[in-house]
């Protein structure tokens, strides 16, 4: 069994958030601290610390990542206009909690994918 994470007590309902979508294996919630009208976090309810860290049992859990952050950008009337996906690994990546996320973000007009 893993250390809990940030991530954990969230989908664990230890810890509050603002909980859009859950099921067996991914839920979803709106970031604390948003960069765009849309910014919403999909996260595995497995601990898996990082991309590199994942492993072939962990594909369903990754695809339905996917396929919940379509259903959430229609839901949030974005799907339309487009919007980005993006999962940070480790510290070149800019990640910050280590328990896999996808960031899912639009709403608006985003700038370049790779800042300076
Ligand atoms: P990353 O840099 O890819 O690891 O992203 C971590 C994200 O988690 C950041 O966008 C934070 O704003 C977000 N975050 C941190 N704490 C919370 C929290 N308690 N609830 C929701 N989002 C959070």
């Amino acid at each position: 069994m893993s250390e809990q994470t940030l991530f954990s007590k969230i989908v664990g309902k230890e810890i509050p958030a603002d909980i859009l979508y859950q099921d067996e294996l991914v839920t979803a919630f709106r970031d604390i601290t948003p960069k765009a009208p849309t910014h919403i976090l999909i996260v595995t309810n497995k601990i898996i610390p990082t991309v590199d860290d994942v492993v072939a049992e962990d594909e369903a859990a990754l695809g339905r990542m996917i396929t919940v952050a379509a259903k959430l950008a229609k839901a949030e009337g974005i799907s339309d206009d487009g919007y980005r996906l993006i999962i940070n690994c480790k510290e070149h990546g800019g990640q910050e909690v280590y328990h896999i996320h996808m960031h899912l973000i639009g709403g608006r007009r985003l700038g370049h994918m790779v800042g300076s």
